[in-house]
């Protein structure tokens, strides 16, 4: 296993996807790996720490003869350069809800909606997650440190607590903890040169305000009330249409 360089990193680093060496192109896309998760679900652990492991996803093969995992990756089961086993996974439950304990005092002051935007920064960029590990996420330009919490996961049709969920595709309720306690409703403070968007909370300069709107206008969200994929430009009226909220 090694760690991303910078060009890696631009790539995966806020995601749990990693490059593969180009010899498993003969067994990761096969009709014997069918029966798995698609896109293709690995587990991948530290061959001499074996209860160090993590999800991973595919993003790419690479020429060289090791797994290239983003920084997070390393951080919870290693060091760069250590040995990994990693195999594929034929099926994780759904995630039901997820905690998450943001890590850096500043996040509650920086994002207003943090329960949006976080399920948002999340959404497709982690397909499955373990209690406990450190993830990395981006909300504009600001990078947090994100810590797992507590996990439900449906089984036989009844939410129940478990250690790892699969994230891809399921309606995922988001709650977030607080772990230095501070006041959750702190008021953002943010330049006279930005404001904060109305569809996606993030902090915007004013002068690229109307790109960022047709962008953000055609970007697919979560709704936290429901789970559903809303357009940004049809949210408010989600909002108001089926959740009563203005
Ligand atoms: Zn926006
Ligand atoms: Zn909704």
């Amino acid at each position: 296993m090694l760690e991303a360089n910078p060009d890696e990193q631009d790539v995966i680093r806020y995601t749990n996807r990693v490059y593969l060496p180009n010899e498993w192109r003969s067994i990761l896309f096969t009709p014997d790996t069918r029966d798995f998760c698609t896109p293709p679900l690995l587990e991948i652990l530290n061959t001499n720490i074996p209860e160090k492991k993590a999800y991973i996803g595919f993003e790419n093969f690479t020429d060289k003869d090791a797994v290239i995992v983003p920084p997070w990756v390393t951080g919870v089961i290693g060091q760069s350069g250590d040995e990994v086993k990693v195999s594929l996974v034929k099926s994780l439950p759904e995630c039901f809800q997820i905690n998450l304990i943001p890590l850096d005092k500043e996040f509650f002051q920086l994002v207003q909606n943090p329960e949006f935007t976080i399920l948002n920064a999340l959404h497709q960029k982690y397909t499955a997650v373990i209690e406990g590990q450190i993830i990395e996420i981006q909300m504009g330009e600001k990078i947090f440190k994100i810590e797992v919490g507590e996990l439900q996961v449906i089984n036989s049709g009844k939410p129940e607590n478990a250690k790892s969920a699969y994230l891809l595709n399921c309606d995922v309720y988001c709650t977030l903890n607080n772990k230095d306690k501070i006041d959750l409703h702190t008021e953002m403070v943010i330049d006279e040169e930005s404001e904060i968007c109305p569809t996606c909370f993030l902090v915007v300069k004013k002068v690229d305000m109307d790109i960022h709107k047709e962008k953000c206008n055609e970007t697919m969200y979560s709704c936290t009330l429901c789970g559903n994929r809303i357009k940004g430009g049809n949210f408010k009226a989600h909002l108001l249409d089926e959740h009563n909220q203005q």
